[in-house]
């Protein structure tokens, strides 16, 4: 497919989402950051938003639970353009029943081209990345010129 760009705001669209194991390593993660973080409009899946924001007090809106359907809400949010940024505590050692949501989540943040993290170190650097707080282009598929050429 042809490629065009998308113009990244200033201020971007995070979903942070963390397995159950996980959960306690990005709650840690988002309280080390929550300075920069609250300068970002933040998304999550139900159980880690509802326990991130309890915690944090950071306003964050909540999908489904992963298992139930969340991973797949944020995953439609990146396909729409609506989610800028993917923090994805997914946990490594243990099975999920949701795998084959997770692996959807993944590869739709693959295929929009957004910058993901997938443990604390990656959030680290992405987060530090001076491109967080400026406008930025990325390239992604022309869905629209692929629709008009096959008509
Ligand atoms: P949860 O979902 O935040 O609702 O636990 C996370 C996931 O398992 O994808």
């Amino acid at each position: 497919m042809e490629q065009t760009t998308r113009l990244l705001a200033a201020n971007k669209r995070i979903a942070l989402v963390a397995h159950d194991h996980m959960k306690e390593s990005l709650m840690a993660w988002v309280e080390r950051q929550r300075s920069q973080l609250v300068d970002h409009q933040l998304f999550a899946t139900g159980t880690t938003g509802s326990r991130l924001s309890a915690r944090t007090g950071l306003s964050i809106t909540c999908m489904l639970s992963g298992p139930m359907g969340g991973d797949q809400q944020l995953g439609a949010l990146i396909a729409e353009g609506k989610v800028d940024v993917l923090i994805f505590f997914w946990d490594p050692l243990n099975a999920v029943p949701h795998d084959p949501d997770v692996k959807a989540l993944l590869r739709l943040a693959a295929v929009w081209n957004i910058p993901v993290a997938t443990n604390e170190a990656s959030a680290d650097f992405l987060l530090s990345s001076p491109l967080m707080d400026q406008p930025y282009t990325t390239t992604i598929p022309d869905y629209d010129r692929y629709l008009a050429g096959r008509t």
